[in-house]
């Protein structure tokens, strides 16, 4: 049944729309959000699907097709951020994120569903948010832009779910185009579409899940956020961004934590990463892009620490196949991978990956080809 008629089914009346949001996968720049930097992800062309009608009389119905529990029943001016509600916490959150910012959005009909896998690093709760923001956008006539809604969505899960996470997954969501990467400073959230199609020059992008969930909100993330914070301070600087790669080495001289001067070579690093790979990109030099991805993965692994044995075991397993690179994406300790492979190498890697998996005892990983999509569009 499409999403539609699913809606049709649950509340009795044709949806007034439907309109879909991306999952996205980040090719490089890994928590460099926080920092004011650069990072580099593309859509996937899996998405989140929401018939929505407008209501005006307060009332907000949410369902999902993908969680049982049934109908999840709000009132707009009841919301509150942080008291819970599980999925609908996502979508909640945006309604009281535009009404928050003074939008006049009085309620809603929703039903959605995704092929986004969640908590895969493949960031299901942005295309939920954006999904909603951009139905919301269309239904009430807000005039907001791409960028303002990803801003709503942002706010939305960093104050009413609770998550801190940055500005990249929405954006991506709200802003991808397809056959593109989005080159976003997170500064100020300039973006440019980067021409990245793998398959054009004989390459493919794998994305492998490694199926462990990572649970962002366990600590791990704020104390990276925090020992950022602290190595701006150190260094006199707002934030690292500001810290250019050639003065890498003298900035580190200047750190006496160790752990803090980790995280600031990382952030560096990595902000570095993205630009060479965007040269490389507008060179139309794609294979080189993978040893830069396998560098960015070490540089997680060793410095920033975000990494866990499941993701540089497919790592490790498809360099040793014959990929020309790979990097953890996403938030780490779980999650997926990313390797940049040529097509006729792709079904080895593929295999290579999966039997390291089953003779580590591991779970089977989920593999497909990111094949670079369209961000966030009315139906
Ligand atoms: P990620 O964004 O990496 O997938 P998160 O933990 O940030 O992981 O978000 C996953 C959460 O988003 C899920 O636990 C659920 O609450 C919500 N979510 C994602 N997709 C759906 C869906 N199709 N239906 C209901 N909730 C969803
Ligand atoms: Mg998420």
């Amino acid at each position: 049944m499409t999403v539609a008629a699913a809606f049709e089914a649950l509340y009795g009346a044709v949806p007034d729309g439907v309109w879909a949001a991306p999952g996205r996968v980040n090719l490089i720049g890994e928590y460099t959000d926080f920092n004011d930097g650069f990072v580099l992800p593309l859509a996937l062309p899996h998405t989140a699907v929401a018939a929505v009608s407008r209501r005006d009389d307060g009332v907000l119905r949410l369902h999902s097709a993908d969680v049982d529990g049934g109908t999840v029943h709000l009132d707009v001016a009841d919301l509150e951020p942080l008291s819970g509600g599980g999925w609908a916490a996502y979508p909640a959150g945006v309604v009281w994120a535009l009404r928050e910012a003074g939008h006049p959005v009085t309620g809603a009909d929703v039903h959605l569903g995704s092929t986004v896998p969640t908590g895969a690093g493949l960031s299901s709760s942005a295309a939920l948010e954006v999904v909603t923001a951009l139905a919301l956008n269309d239904l009430f006539g807000l005039g907001l832009s791409r960028p303002e809604l990803a801003r709503v969505a942002q706010h939305a899960e960093n104050a009413f779910v609770g998550v801190p996470c940055g500005i990249m997954d929405q954006m991506a969501s709200a802003c991808a185009r397809a056959g593109h990467a989005l080159h976003l400073d997170t500064r100020d959230l300039a973006h440019r579409q980067v021409p990245f199609d793998p398959g054009s020059q004989g390459l493919r992008l794998l994305v492998v899940d490694t199926r462990v969930k990572h649970a962002l909100g366990d600590g791990a993330y704020a104390e990276r956020r925090a020992g950022c914070e602290a190595g701006a301070r150190a260094l006199g600087v707002r934030t690292l961004r500001e810290v250019s790669a050639a003065h890498l080495p003298e900035a580190l001289g200047r750190l006496s934590d160790e752990t803090i001067l980790r995280y600031v070579r990382h952030v560096v690093s990595d902000n570095a990463r993205v630009e060479r790979t965007v040269a490389l990109l507008a060179a139309g030099d794609l294979r080189a892009v993978g040893p830069v991805l396998t560098e960015g993965h070490a540089s997680l692994r060793d410095d920033l620490r975000v990494s866990c044995p499941e993701l540089d075991l497919v790592v490790e397993t498809a360099n040793a196949a014959g990929a020309l690179g790979a990097r953890m994406t996403g938030g780490g300790f779980g999650g997926s991978v990313v390797v940049l492979v040529e097509d006729e190498c792709a079904a080895a890697v593929a295999a290579a990956v999966e039997s390291a998996f089953a003779g580590a005892g591991y779970a089977a990983p989920g593999v497909f080809p990111a094949v670079p999509a369209a961000g966030a569009r009315r139906l």
